[in-house]
């Protein structure tokens, strides 16, 4: 099996196959994942050299190979969004019909979801992309907010600035100096699992690590957040817009 190797790219039964090197600080254990939007990525620690990235993509061809399988079926039955009438959107973990509609007299976009439908209503120039992702971040801002309110009041630790963000690989994340960061496709997600990101956070104000005191402290709000952790790992890559 000839395997062989330049930074992003390695060639696996003759085929350039794109990867990405992520090398972080602090991290020292390598993982390797494949996820269908991001395709192969590696995570190193920070001076991983490249004949290492080789060696351990190596140890893994097989893996890689039926993983990248999985990916060509994920993606062909996960195509990218249309915005068009009679394709689903994930929403608070329910699976809602998208209908839109066009109307050039109207002034202003409108959307409205009720029964299982996500009608968008759109003026004559708007664009259902865009009108429908502004409206659920708005969402995902008014129930992120929500929840970080209700948790830190049961955690008795507040939160500083709260954002929302578009990150490509966490869900949450919190800084030394107490600001919260959430990815907006959360909002895709089961109300359970929306809130474990945010206790997972907050948590970290008591515990910046993940030591086994860490997990007993998430454990103790949430008793089942390993089901929640679990269901962001499996379908973590249907909350995709
Ligand atoms: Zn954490």
């Amino acid at each position: 099996m000839s395997l062989d190797i330049r930074e992003g790219v390695f060639v696996l039964d003759g085929r350039d196959i794109p990867f990405r090197l992520e090398r972080r600080k602090g991290r020292r254990r390598v993982s390797i994942f494949v996820e269908p939007r991001q395709g192969l990525v590696l995570r190193t620690p920070p001076r991983f050299p490249l004949r290492e990235v080789e060696e351990t993509l190596r140890g893994e061809e097989n893996w890689i190979r039926d993983k990248l399988l999985w990916r060509e079926n994920w993606l062909s039955e996960h195509p990218e969004r249309r915005f068009v009438s009679g394709e689903t959107l994930l929403l608070l973990g329910e699976e809602w019909a998208l209908e839109i509609h066009r109307d050039p007299l109207r002034k202003r976009a409108h959307i409205q979801a009720k029964n299982g439908i996500i009608r968008v209503d759109l003026s004559r120039s708007a664009d259902a992309r865009s009108v429908l992702e502004a409206w659920m971040r708005r969402l995902a801002r008014r129930i992120v907010l929500a929840r970080v309110d209700h948790w830190s009041a049961r955690i008795g630790k507040r939160a500083g600035r709260v954002t929302l963000r578009d990150t490509r690989s966490r869900w949450g994340s919190c800084s030394s100096t107490g600001n919260l960061s959430f990815n907006w496709k959360l909002i895709m997600a089961p109300p359970e699992a929306l809130d474990y990101v945010v206790v997972h956070e907050l948590c970290h104000f008591v515990h910046l690590d993940h030591s086994p005191d860490y997990w007993a402290l998430v454990e103790g709000y949430l008793p089942d957040f390993a089901v929640q952790r679990r269901w962001l790992s499996d379908e973590g890559a249907r909350l995709y817009f």
